[in-house]
């Protein structure tokens, strides 16, 4: 067939980029800052959970304005400590959004705990506290509430509910480094909030994560608990797990600090440009972040309107695919519908899930990262108004 520029790639079109655009693309300190501190390391001998990892978490603390930072091997790790150090009535339940990435599920389930599916709100994706309540029980013990693509959840009210019913209250910040309440830097809510340095998130350290909690006893128990439980006398407080930070990875993360003020503000502007462009789209939302409240942007989701566009969501999703800009789904099949899950759906989860099944069917995560060119955030944005332009074509492909 021979490729005409103004039709979509797949409908036989030529792509709007010739080569793959990245979804993410980490931006990481240049070797020559590395370098010494790496020198420093080897000579000193000390290769893991040493004074790098201290002055990580010195500046994360002052950054954060949390009292303590522990730094772990992932956040995943930290979720696992911090549930493992409330210390929660075996098979207790422990409320979560199902829309999220699975290790936040994860981490409950090495607990032996019970996850339980809250719903999200349509606007900000995040945790809505009204379905909270609905699916807590007389067994509910914590709640584990990820900030939605670095928007931060609604820690006011869950703060409130969390006291009125006696209950735990654990942020997965994987996505929050940089964001904010509107009162203070996301790192000091509830009994403890748990992030990620791996490579898709802002600041990276190839590996790593780690948890900021203004309680003295939680920050002890996790730092025994990365260490094996160990605390230095040979008899753990706990069985704990190697959670450790090493050394190089702390120079990573420590270095890449300078970054971070030039990446949320890029992100910023992408988020903005995307929003203001593809307005013109109809059939799209995009996260709503509350007044006072500032995100990492860590993903762009959009989120179709499925009777507008006509067409599936993952007709959308491959026709992007085609046009050679790499997009994910960015939560789907989310926890309940995951197979890792099926002890733990709640039977009329559609009942409770509804927003959480409607966003997981039509969102589209576009790609988004510090060094990402105007021309290809407009050639993203164009492709998504021709394929709104040629859904019914579309459609009869899918049929
Ligand atoms: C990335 C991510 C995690 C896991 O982080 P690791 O550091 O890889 O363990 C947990 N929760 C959310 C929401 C994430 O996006």
């Amino acid at each position: 067939m021979k490729t005409n520029t103004s039709r979509p790639a797949i409908l036989g079109g030529s792509p709007a980029c010739d080569t793959l655009l990245p979804i993410i693309n980490p931006y990481i300190p240049d070797l020559k800052k590395l370098e010494p501190h790496f020198r420093n390391i080897l000579d000193s001998g000390m290769l893991t959970n040493s004074s790098y990892v201290g002055k990580l978490e010195e500046r994360i603390a002052e950054l954060t304005g949390a009292r303590h930072c522990v730094a772990l091997s992932s956040c995943t790790s930290g979720m696992i400590l911090t549930l493992h150090s409330a210390d929660l009535p075996k098979g207790s339940e422990v409320i979560l959004p199902s829309f999220t990435f699975f290790s936040t599920g994860h981490a409950i389930l090495w607990n032996g705990l019970k996850p339980v599916f809250a719903d999200v709100r349509p606007d900000t994706l995040n945790v809505d506290v009204s379905t909270v309540e609905k699916v807590m029980t007389k067994d509910t013990s914590a709640l584990l509430v990820p900030h939605i693509f670095g928007n931060p959840a609604p820690a006011t009210e869950l703060h409130e509910f969390a006291k009125k019913n006696g209950l735990k209250l654990f942020f997965d910040a994987a996505h929050g480094m940089g964001s904010s309440y509107p009162d203070k830097p996301v790192g000091s809510g509830g009994d403890g909030e748990s992030f990620s340095l791996s490579p898709t998130k802002l600041l990276v350290a190839a590996e790593g994560g780690f948890l900021t909690t203004n309680d003295t006893d939680t920050a002890d128990f996790v730092t025994a608990g990365r260490n094996y439980g160990d605390t230095g006398d040979a008899d753990p407080i706990t069985y704990g797990l190697n959670a450790r930070m090493s050394e190089f990875h702390a120079v990573l993360a420590y270095e890449g600090l300078a970054l971070l003020d030039s990446k949320l503000e890029r992100r910023s502007q992408v988020a903005t440009s995307y929003r203001e462009m593809l307005s013109e789209v109809p059939g799209l939302r995009f996260q709503k972040i509350e007044d006072g409240c500032r995100t990492t942007n860590k993903d762009f989701s959009i989120v179709l309107d499925p009777v507008v566009w006509e067409v599936a969501r993952d007709t959308v999703y491959d026709a992007l695919l085609a046009e050679n800009i790499m997009v994910k789904r960015y939560f789907f099949p989310p926890l309940h519908r995951q197979n890792c899950f099926a002890n733990y759906r709640s039977e009329d989860a559609s009942d409770v899930l509804g927003n959480t099944n409607e966003i997981s069917n039509n969102v589209i995560s576009l790609p988004i990262y510090y060094n990402l060119k105007d021309e290809d955030v407009e050639k993203v944005v164009e492709a998504i108004a021709k394929l709104y332009q040629y859904r019914h074509e579309l459609k009869e492909k899918e049929a």
